[in-house]
């Protein structure tokens, strides 16, 4: 019980946070209201044999919503924060393990079989599950009497509830001798195993690698799966967009003005992808070309590919090369200067020629724009976090 404590307490920050949800204040009584069944010895018992129709039924019961249910609703159904409702009526499988794993674009270009070493849960084979040592029964715990709960004073003149911390709120349990050795009466042991996963060519940003049944062990239900979340690492100089690679490559201005043959990108399974500019074609700063099928293999078929999009800046020559040319040769072969324009204006003034930051200027520009732009937008913002990593483990 002591994670779903934490889940509500969870759940609290969330609404807390998610103050201006008009909802949120009776979502948080309803779920209140399920913890109360889930903490009551007596409703829990009917809950547990007969569902919420049992609950319901209870005389004058109150207006509570089922405490599976509402989870499932809460959270979209993702076991990820793993509750565990003990002897609950529908949990018919164990929790997931919701990993996340940071790929390279190679990997998801070529593909990639991954081995790591895990710990896992497994049902104790000194006591098959039971946590018992041979055929020892839990008996009514003598610190609650069996109610799951005691009472604590926390001021005068008021009494609280708080879960029994011998027997974790369910009752019964096993004296220490009668524990099974191995487990200590907590019907699992930690194992080491090796998994194997396999990136597939084309796989993308967060999607979901399942090994079905690979996750901890449970008494009685079958085991949760082990979910790897992939996670693409940016790369210095591919970016993906859906199938498609979009990529920038330097020329030089003689190859801009006289054409290029030669090597032009070194692909991300290392091949060099040999390119030829067309006799007597200029090229203009930032133009694109595409290179049909050298993009992302299709997940599934790899076979076919994305295209490969590049987009060609021109490298202007430096002032040591201006040194080493014939500087009035070169002013005859270029294209001519312009002339000042006609007519000439009334009014002529001169300016001084001082170069300037025009990336600081630019900076400043797009900050006012982002700044901008985030007023308008963060009034929509998500404020839930997502919760990664692997449930704790929860003896029961
Ligand atoms: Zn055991
Ligand atoms: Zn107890």
């Amino acid at each position: 019980m002591t994670r779903l404590k934490n889940t509500i307490l969870y759940a609290r920050l969330v609404f807390d946070k998610n103050i201006n949800d008009p909802d949120a204040h009776e979502k948080f009584q309803t779920m209140a209201s399920a913890y109360e069944i889930l903490n009551d010895p007596q409703m829990r018992e009917v809950y547990d044999a007969h569902g919420m129709e049992g609950v319901s039924k209870g005389p004058g019961g109150p207006d509570f919503m089922d405490p599976n249910d509402m989870f499932a609703q809460f959270f979209g159904g993702n076991p990820m924060f793993g509750f565990s409702f003990g002897p609950g009526r529908k949990r018919t499988k164990g929790e997931d393990s919701v990993i996340p794993y940071e790929v390279s674009l190679e990997d998801l270009y070529n593909g990639k079989t991954i081995k790591m070493n895990m710990e896992k849960d497994v049902i104790c084979s000194g006591c098959k599950g039971s946590g018992a040592r041979g055929n020892a029964k839990p008996k009514t715990c003598s610190t609650c009497d069996g109610k799951g709960w005691t009472t604590i004073n926390p001021g005068p003149r008021q009494v609280s509830r708080v879960q029994c911390r011998d027997c974790k709120g369910v009752g019964e349990r096993l004296k220490e001798k009668e524990r099974c050795k191995k487990c200590k009466g907590e019907c699992v042991v930690k194992e080491k195993t090796r998994q194997e996963i396999h990136i597939e060519k084309g796989m993308a940003d967060k999607q979901r690698i399942v090994l079905a049944g690979a996750g901890d062990q449970q008494p009685d239900i079958p085991a949760g799966d082990v979910i790897f979340v992939l996670k693409a690492q940016k790369h210095e100089s591919f970016q993906r967009i859906g199938n498609d690679l979009l990529t920038q490559v330097k020329i030089t201005l003689s190859e801009a003005l006289l054409g290029f043959s030669r090597i032009l990108v070194t692909h991300l399974d290392g091949r060099g992808i040999r390119v030829s500019s067309p006799p007597g074609k200029i090229i203009n700063p930032n133009d694109a070309i595409i290179l049909r099928g050298e993009g992302m293999p299709i997940f599934k078929r790899p076979d076919d590919k994305g295209d490969l999009h590049v987009v060609l800046t021109v490298e202007m020559p430096d002032a040591d090369w201006l040194n080493t040319v014939d500087i009035k040769a070169l002013s005859t072969l270029l294209p001519p200067k312009k002339e000042d324009i006609e007519p000439l204006p009334e009014i002529v003034d001169e300016a001084n020629y001082e170069e300037s930051d025009i990336g600081e200027l630019h900076s400043t520009f797009l900050d006012q724009e982002l700044e901008a732009q985030f007023e308008d937008d963060w009034e929509d913002e998500d404020s839930d976090d997502d919760i990664h990593g692997q449930p704790e483990c929860q003896p029961q």
